[in-house]
This record gives structure tokens, C-alpha cells and sequence, in this order.
């Protein structure tokens, strides 16, 4: 019997989210935080394009893309390291810190890819419980020890959408020693409406420990493609992109991706159509009777503790995929008008 690494037999694999269909055939996927909309005839356009050189291996270096984000952002081109979706980003972080004996610090419940990366690295996860479905940022720096390399901060976010202020966020990384490397993991920054809420690159310009990761899979539209990248100061960002593994990230996503910051003006129509829906979902929520924290992402959290599963159960029979936590409560994105109702209508007829 071939001999495999001892924590295959514990970690916890990643669940991604399902699709189901009522007996009626309807079916809403509101179990990924995907777009509701399709891809931009632009983007479409782009990618068919793009076909005619998929005999070619893809720019290793992504160098068309890499200057597309850095113009986007006024950044310097060597502040940004792109992988195959920031999950793979994420990977490459951990990869750049980990070593036995590291910790790496996060929130939870928080991302479900942190733990599983953490374990792939061979770091020790330290997971400080959120209170009241948000960050609790002075137990996140007391946390922190000499072996700490790492510390994420998901914002918003996932699951729960609440999402960390300017004020609170500045004081922790004045509370966070240098040689400890911070990541913003900003998955949903485009659907944060908050003015308090920050944008994590007016802190890493000059915070040489400060990361921002971003993506094209949310709000972008982009998520069967995978291609999203880090923004941080030259150092941090040349150790992670020697950690891609080559040509990771293909041409298609690479054409996409810059398709995609050309029409950034049509695709944030639609994230404003979906925050919009986000509002009226929640208040639709609350109106029912529901208890659901302010979100800035593109799903709500119901705190549904033990009926949790049996809610989701609900929700299948209607159509409707959501992603449940058993015990805890339920994720549920934000989609087409359609959907969203056919979601709230099981709220409704739900007990609470
Ligand atoms: C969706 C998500 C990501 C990104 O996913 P990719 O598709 O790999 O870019 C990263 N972080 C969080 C918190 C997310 O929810």
C-alpha cells in the first residue's frame, strides 16, 4: 500500500456547492455566491477569441493581464501576483509561509478554504470564534505568537457577510508586529456599500505586511474560468509568485479577465442590481420575522443553529440550493429576482 501525508486522514475536504432541482424541475443555485447574470457578449467575445491560441501554453507570466490590474489600480506591476482564482492565491500564501511549527491565524466560521489550505501547507490553524457573526479583531492580535506568519481577514465575510470598519482595522495592524504577514481576503469588495468599510489597498501602500486579495469569480463573473490575484508590496508579492505552479493560469481566464476590466462600468450595473436585491431580500427577511446581520456581500446568513439542515432540506424541495453549516445557520447568495423570491417564500413558510 502505497504510504500518503497523515493529514489526508483528517482534513476536511472541500465542499462546494450543490445544484438541485424541485419536482417541478425548477432549480436556483444560490449556494456559491456565483453572478446571477451571464457572461457580457464582450467577454464571450474574448474568450471565443482567445480559443484560436489554446495550442499554445498560456503567458506564464500573464504580463497583458498583470498591466490591465496594475493601470485598474494604480499599482506598480510588481505588487501584484495572480493565480487560478485567489483560492489558488490563497494556496500560494500559505505555501510561502508555511513550514512546521507556523501558525497562521483566521476567524471562524470564516472561509472553509483557510483550514483546508492551512493543513495542505502543514501550518497550524489558530481560529478565533467570531462574536455576534463578526470578527473579533482584539482576540485575533492577542492570537497572535512568535511562530504567527499569518494572519486572514475575510472581508466581508464568508459566510456571515458582516464586515470589519475602517476605525477597528487600522488599529489591529498597528497591533500587528511587521514580520507577520496580514491578508485582506476582499472576495466580495465590489457589492460593500458601508463607507466605513475600507478598501484594503489605501492600507497596504504603506504597510509592507499588508496583502489584498481579490478576484474575478464574484463580481466579475468569472468564477468557471479562475483567475484572481494579490496586491502587495514588491516583497510579499515575488515570494508568492514563485510559488505558482506554471502556467496556472490559462489563456482564456487571462483574455476574460482583461475583457472583463474593459467592461467593469456594465458589470458593476449589475452588482448594483444585486446589492439592491440584497436589500430587499434582508428587509424581506427581517419582515418575516427572520434575525439576519448586515451584510455587504452578495448573500445573507440565517442563524438557524440545529434546524439548520432541516432548512435546507426545505429549501431543496422548493429548488433552492443554499449552503448550510450544520449547527450554525445557512449561506444564502443573492440571485435573479426569480430566485431570491423563490428563497424567501420557504423563509416564509419556515418556523423561526
Ligand atoms: C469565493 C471566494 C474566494 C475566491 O474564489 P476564487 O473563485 O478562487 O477566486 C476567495 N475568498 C473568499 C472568502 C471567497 O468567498
Amino acid at each position: 500500500m502505497p504510504r500518503f501525508r497523515q493529514i489526508l486522514d483528517t482534513m476536511a475536504p472541500y465542499k462546494p456547492g450543490k445544484a438541485v432541482a424541485a419536482p417541478d424541475g425548477r432549480s436556483y443555485k444560490l449556494s456559491s455566491n456565483e453572478s446571477p447574470y451571464g457572461p457580457l457578449p464582450s467577454v464571450i467575445e474574448a474568450i471565443a477569441e482567445g480559443a484560436r491560441q489554446i495550442h499554445r501554453y498560456p503567458d506564464a507570466g500573464a504580463i497583458k493581464l498583470t498591466e490591465a490590474i496594475a493601470e485598474r489600480f494604480d499599482v506598480p506591476f510588481g505588487h501584484i501576483a495572480l493565480g487560478a482564482g485567489s483560492v489558488t492565491v490563497a494556496q500560494q500564501l500559505f505555501e510561502t509561509v508555511g513550514e512546521p511549527g507556523v501558525e497562521v491565524v483566521y476567524a471562524w466560521r470564516s472561509f472553509e478554504a483557510y483550514p483546508l489550505l492551512a493543513d495542505l501547507a502543514g501550518v497550524k490553524s489558530v481560529l478565533v470564534p467570531l462574536v455576534e457573526e463578526k470578527h473579533d479583531l482584539d482576540a485575533m492580535a492577542e492570537a497572535i505568537t512568535d511562530d504567527t506568519r499569518m494572519v486572514f481577514v475575510c472581508n466581508p465575510n464568508n459566510p456571515t457577510g458582516t464586515a470589519v470598519r475602517r476605525r477597528e482595522l487600522e488599529a489591529f495592524l498597528d497591533r500587528v508586529p511587521e514580520r507577520v504577514l496580514v491578508v485582506l481576503d476582499e472576495a466580495y469588495h465590489e457589492y460593500v456599500r458601508d463607507a466605513d468599510v475600507p478598501d484594503g489597498l489605501t492600507f497596504y501602500r504603506d504597510r509592507p505586511n499588508v496583502g489584498v486579495l481579490r478576484t474575478f469569480s464574484k463580481a466579475y463573473g468569472l468564477a468557471g474560468l479562475r483567475v484572481g490575484y494579490l496586491i502587495a508590496q514588491e516583497p510579499v508579492a515575488a515570494a508568492v509568485r514563485k510559488t505558482i505552479i506554471p502556467f496556472a493560469v490559462n489563456h482564456l481566464a487571462q483574455v476574460a479577465a482583461i475583457a472583463s476590466l474593459k467592461a467593469e462600468d456594465e458589470l458593476l450595473e449589475r452588482v448594483e442590481r444585486v446589492v439592491k436585491e440584497r436589500t430587499r431580500v434582508r428587509e424581506a427577511l427581517i419582515a418575516q420575522g427572520w434575525t439576519i446581520p448586515p451584510t455587504e456581500a452578495n448573500f445573507v446568513w440565517l442563524r438557524l443553529g440545529e434546524r439548520t439542515l432541516d432548512f435546507a432540506a426545505a429549501c431543496a424541495e422548493q429548488g433552492v440550493a443554499v449552503r448550510p453549516f450544520a449547527g450554525e445557520g445557512a449561506r444564502v447568495s443573492i440571485g435573479s429576482p426569480e430566485a431570491n423570491d423563490a428563497f424567501l417564500s420557504v423563509a416564509k413558510a419556515f418556523p423561526r
